[in-house]
């Protein structure tokens, strides 16, 4: 970790927002970013590309826990695998949106932040809901267990800040959309349909048995892909309801809530029992054909 300290002669320019879209540099921004950016990017508007950078429910054996990387520049939550990226990768990261706040989809927030700030002209967009966001306030960058980068190196032009959403509101990224859809689980927490004008990948996040997802799945247009969890295998089907995730005879209900014929990717597996998992997804829902999802795997939108 680097203290307040060491970072508090640095300068960043000023950033505002605009109300519904994306950062709004000033002209003190490099017309460039800080470091070079890959062809992912000057794609953008035609496609999103998605690549897993984490879909366990823990870690060990080359396992990680849940993020996404949107193009170059965006997370869709924090865990493990972003710790995979390289140092330049790691300071393209503007904007992360946060599903909730358990540790495994927020761990890497801290490190990425104090790692890359010195590297950045703007600050990282930390998107999620108020309950979260304030979760992330009190319990994580509080000064006790990370300095509150939000303050450095002050609050006029921080190295990080919190965007506040509501459930069903889509924040613009250029082409891309990102819209929270309402998620159950034991902590205030959404999931994210990534939209682009050639289809959509929802994201179910952390959750259980939940009707309001499938209300956005059904009315979203061109579902093209689902990533839905599926924490537990069926023996731990208590403790998959206690802790609001789902095991496989759950999934199979759930899915049947569903209008559209998506590709659905199982993600969250509980490590040691991704084997048996998937085997009693197939029983329970072979329908749909579920597969497991993969680390690095991609998705083109
Ligand atoms: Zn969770
Ligand atoms: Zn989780």
């Amino acid at each position: 970790m680097r203290g307040a300290a060491s970072v508090e002669s640095r300068t960043v320019p000023v950033v505002t927002f605009s109300d519904n879209g994306p950062l709004v540099r000033s002209p003190s921004r490099p017309a460039t970013a800080p470091v070079g950016r890959t062809k992912a990017v000057s794609a953008r508007g035609q496609e999103m590309r998605i690549r897993v950078l984490g879909c366990s429910g823990g870690i060990g054996g080359g396992l990680r826990t849940t993020s996404l990387l949107v193009d170059d520049d965006v997370l869709v939550d924090a865990g493990t695998g972003v710790g995979d990226l390289s140092l330049e990768a790691l300071a393209r990261i503007d904007h992360i949106f946060v599903s909730h706040s358990h540790l495994d989809h927020v761990t890497s927030i801290p490190f990425l932040v104090d790692t890359v700030c010195w590297m950045r002209a703007a600050p990282i967009v930390v998107y999620g809901i108020k309950e979260t966001l304030d979760i992330l306030r009190a319990h994580l960058f509080n000064w006790k267990i990370w300095p509150d980068f939000t303050q450095i190196p002050d609050a006029d032009k921080p190295f990080m800040v919190y965007r506040e959403i509501r459930p069903g509101e889509t924040v613009k990224l250029g082409a891309r959309r990102f819209t929270a859809i309402p998620a159950n689980h034991t902590v205030p927490a959404v999931g994210y349909v990534l939209e682009t004008a050639k289809g959509a990948l929802v994201y179910s996040g952390d959750t259980s048995t939940n009707d309001a997802l499938w209300e956005v799945v059904n009315r979203t247009q061109n579902v093209k892909y689902l990533i839905i969890e599926t924490a537990f295998s069926n023996k731990e089907r208590e403790i998959a309801a206690a802790s609001k995730h789902l095991c496989p005879d759950m999934l199979a209900v759930e899915l049947k809530k569903m209008r559209a014929e998506p590709e659905v990717y199982i993600t969250h597996l509980k490590p040691g029992e991704g084997a048996l998992t998937m085997k009693e997804i197939g029983k329970a829902a072979g329908r749909w054909r579920p597969r497991m999802l993969e680390n690095n795997q991609e998705f083109s939108l």
